[in-house]
This record gives C-alpha cells, sequence and structure tokens, in this order.
C-alpha cells in the first residue's frame, strides 16, 4: 500500500471559491472512491486510537456531520469501538444536548444523544478538515456534557493558516496532513 501522506496529496482536490469566494475547499471524494487510499487513511485515523502495543483505548468515535460519518465509522469499527453521529440542529430524534459556535458569518449549532454515552467512556473525534476548530470544540463540549472523556481528536487535514490547533487548546491533535 502507498504511504498515506502520498494517498492524501494525490487524492484530496483543492476547489477554489466553493462554496462561496475565497474559501479554497477540500474535496476528500477522490480518496474515498479509491479503495486503497480510503483503507490507509481509515488504519491511520484508527491508530490515534490505539496505545504502542496496537490495543484500542477508546469506547467510542464520534463522527460530526457531515463528512465525519463517512470516516468515523470505519473507524469506530476498526477500533471495535461504537459509533456515535454528532449532528446539525433538529436531525437526532431524541432528547439532546446543544451546543451553539459562532461562524465567519452567523452561528451553528450541534446535538447529540443525551443517552450517546456512559458515564467515563474514552472518545475519540474524527472529521475530514479542521480549519477555525469551532466544530470540534463544540463537539468536545457536547461529549463533555454526557460524562464521557474526549481523549484525541484525529482529523486528514489542518488548516494551518487558521487557528484550528488553538481552539481545540490541550486536546491532543493528529492530523495525517498539515497544509
Ligand atoms: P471548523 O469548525 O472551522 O474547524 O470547520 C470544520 C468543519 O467544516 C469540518 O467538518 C469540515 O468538514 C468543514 N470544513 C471547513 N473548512 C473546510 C474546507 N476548506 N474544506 C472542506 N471542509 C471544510
Amino acid at each position: 500500500m502507498t504511504d498515506v501522506g502520498a494517498h492524501l496529496d494525490r487524492l484530496i482536490r483543492d476547489v477554489p471559491d466553493f462554496p462561496e469566494p475565497g474559501v479554497v475547499f477540500k474535496d476528500i471524494t477522490p480518496l474515498l472512491a479509491d479503495h486503497d487510499a480510503f483503507t490507509t487513511v481509515v488504519q491511520a485515523l484508527a491508530d490515534v486510537g490505539r496505545d504502542e502495543h496496537g490495543a484500542p483505548v477508546v469506547d467510542k468515535v464520534v463522527g460530526m456531520e457531515a463528512r465525519g460519518f463517512i470516516l468515523a465509522a470505519p473507524v469506530a469499527l476498526a477500533l471495535g469501538a461504537g459509533f456515535v453521529p454528532v449532528r446539525k440542529a433538529g436531525k437526532l430524534p431524541g432528547p439532546t444536548h446543544a451546543v451553539s459556535y459562532a461562524l465567519e458569518y452567523g452561528e451553528a449549532t450541534l446535538e447529540v444523544h443525551q443517552d450517546a454515552f456512559d458515564d467515563g467512556e474514552r472518545v475519540l473525534l474524527v472529521d475530514d478538515v479542521l480549519a477555525t476548530g469551532g466544530t470540534a470544540a463544540a463537539t468536545r463540549e457536547l461529549v463533555e456534557r454526557c460524562g464521557a472523556t474526549v481523549t484525541a481528536l484525529a482529523v486528514l487535514m489542518e488548516l494551518s493558516f487558521l487557528p484550528g490547533r488553538a481552539a481545540v487548546g490541550d486536546l491532543p491533535l493528529h492530523s495525517l496532513k498539515t497544509v
């Protein structure tokens, strides 16, 4: 199998001015469509949830809507862990916790089911891109409101010209690629 960095370089496509002028969108669909690349990156993300002997050290893996779902679900299976979706407001049917956070223009709200975690569970967050860090910080707060502990954040790509790393504070961050 090819090295994970080579897959990311080759198969994450920059789309200028999407979804709005000035934004370079990181399109992961070519990577998802390549079985070898998808397998390699899922394994690399799952390794974040293992100790130095390769044993899983998380109980649940959280994916943030929507591309986080695609990555976090196979990571959860690889780790023998459960998968929990963190969704945009109004999508989950049961009682939820909600956290709102600022976007460049306006505000977004994320939700999680109140019964998604048992007390003290160890949780790995997985997403495709870390930009401002607002999504990750809000997700961590949601998990902690449920009584669980976020142990790390794993992303395919970190945009280092934005303050994502600072926004996640003391949470260990593992980026497969930094641009
Ligand atoms: P943020 O909350 O600013 O860290 O943004 C992270 C979320 O927005 C992730 O769920 C990403 O999927 C998405 N996102 C932000 N910026 C980009 C980008 N340039 N390309 C693709 N997705 C992005």
